[in-house]
Parts: C-alpha cells; sequence; structure tokens
C-alpha cells in the first residue's frame, strides 16, 4: 500500500461499517439472525424467510430502502431494531480503528463520520463503542435524503460540512460508493482489504486498501 501523502489531507471522511466496525455484525444479523427471527415470528421456515428476504434484498440494494429500519421493520413486520440488539455483543471494531482515530485527532484533522447506517442503527453503535468522541461531525445519509452511492449525498455534504475535496481522504469498504466519491472529486481514497472479519479478502478492484491501520497513520 503506497504511503498517504498526510500534508496534503486536511480532512479525513470515514464509513463506519466494514471500514470502523468489523461488518461481521451486519452480515450475521441480515444473513442469519433476521431470517431466523423472522421465521419464529411470521410461523414460516427459515428457506421461505431467505427467500421472501432475498429477493427484497435484491430489488432494494444500494438505495436508501436497503439500509433503512424503518423500511425492513414495515415490509417485513418485525421489530428490527429490537432484533439488532439481540446480537448487539458482535459489535466490535475492526483492529487498529481505534488507534488511527487517536493518531488523526492528534494531528488535528477534522475527521467527520459519513455512513449509510439508519440514525437509530448508529445509535445502537454508539451505545457499543465509544466512537463520537473523536469525530467532528457524525453523519448519518438519511439525514440528507440519499445514500453515498448517489451524488444527491456528495453536494448534501459539501453544503452541509466546510471541506475541500481534493484535500480529504474517504475510507469506505464498498467500492460503489468509492467510485461515487472519486466522481464528486474526493482526491484520496482507500477501500478495506478484510471489512468482515469471518470472511475471505475482498478484492478492491482499481482501489488500493487498508491492510493494516497502523501504516496509515499520519506524523505529526
Ligand atoms: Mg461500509
Amino acid at each position: 500500500m503506497a504511503a498517504l501523502d498526510w500534508p496534503e489531507i486536511d480532512t479525513v471522511l470515514l464509513d463506519m461499517d466494514g471500514t470502523l466496525l468489523d461488518l461481521h455484525y451486519d452480515n450475521h444479523f441480515w444473513l442469519e439472525h433476521l431470517p431466523q427471527r423472522y421465521a419464529q415470528l411470521r410461523g414460516v421456515s427459515v428457506e421461505q424467510a431467505l427467500g421472501a428476504m432475498a429477493a427484497l434484498f435484491d430489488e432494494h440494494a444500494g438505495t436508501l430502502n436497503w439500509y433503512c429500519l424503518d423500511f425492513w421493520t414495515t415490509t417485513l413486520g418485525v421489530p428490527v431494531l429490537e432484533l439488532k440488539r439481540e446480537t448487539a455483543e458482535r459489535i466490535r471494531l475492526r483492529p487498529g480503528a481505534l488507534e488511527f482515530l487517536h493518531a488523526l485527532k492528534a494531528a488535528g484533522k477534522q475527521v467527520v463520520m459519513i455512513t449509510n447506517a439508519h440514525p437509530d442503527t448508529l445509535a445502537l453503535k454508539l451505545e457499543r463503542i465509544a466512537l463520537a468522541p473523536w469525530f467532528d461531525r457524525l453523519i448519518s445519509s438519511h439525514q440528507y435524503g440519499f445514500p453515498k452511492e448517489h451524488p444527491g449525498f456528495w453536494q448534501a455534504l459539501a453544503a452541509d460540512v466546510a471541506f475541500t475535496p481534493a484535500r480529504s481522504l474517504f475510507i469506505d469498504d464498498t467500492l460503489p460508493i468509492l467510485r461515487s466519491a472519486r466522481t464528486f472529486g474526493i482526491g484520496h481514497l482507500l477501500a478495506v482489504r478484510s471489512p468482515d472479519s469471518a470472511k475471505p479478502d475482498k478484492q478492491t478492484e482499481e482501489f488500493e486498501a487498508v491492510i493494516d491501520y497502523a501504516a496509515l497513520h499520519p506524523r505529526l
């Protein structure tokens, strides 16, 4: 991984799930826990639950609905936030993420979380992991009405936060989101090699990826 040119970077934009937090919690919840609990609560088989959800997942991937707890609670007819709390002990930091945030703060960078997580999911995660003190702003894309995949998100961000896109670093584990940020003009982009600790490494195509946060720390 090439070293970052820290003097050229004023603002660091960070995704949450799969970037700072282990994506294992989310993958386990959506692909295992929710189908099982849905099957129990709705009196159907797990296979039927998985089938119904797979069709909905395909239809809404990459949209704000995909990330919206209210949408899933209404569409599935089960209390998704309550069910999320049942596995909250799986919410974990990725290795080195906290030390990286500490180093960014010490180096005086503006640090902004930009997440597609619903505000209630964000709140649940912040209850478990004390991330908030390390950020100048915590932004859920639901506040803007567009997911990060959409150009409207970046326009809303630019209107809300003072930052220079060309002098900003953005780290996110979702490649279509990195492409959206690149189109907007974010100058420094990194993917994540291992967003889910329970899965093999991810191919990050045209993007360089964070392998170890310790190798990224800004020099003071
Ligand atoms: Mg992510």
